[in-house]
């Protein structure tokens, strides 16, 4: 049974805006960023006392789509393989 409560909250709403923006390298490395604060958190608590709860207020997706060739930069444009 917990004696007391760690608190711990970090907002990553910049992955929401990249992902509503379309701006697919800034999508991963806010996620990226997230992983890390999650990772510390993790690192600088005891699990035996601690419960970390890591939850989105709604759902993104990232699709990367079309007709494109191998080796294709997924956050460029894309090399038409129509010619
Ligand atoms: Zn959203």
């Amino acid at each position: 049974m917990f004696t007391y409560i760690n608190y711990f909250y970090q907002t990553a709403a910049r992955i929401d805006h990249a992902a509503h923006a379309n701006l697919a390298m800034k999508e991963v490395d806010e996620t990226v960023a997230l992983h890390d604060a999650v990772v510390k958190v993790l690192e600088m608590t005891d699990a035996s006392d601690t419960l970390v709860i890591v939850t989105g207020d709604h759902s993104i997706s990232m699709t990367v789509n079309g007709y494109t060739t191998i080796n294709s930069n997924v956050l460029g444009k894309l090399n038409s393989i129509v010619s």
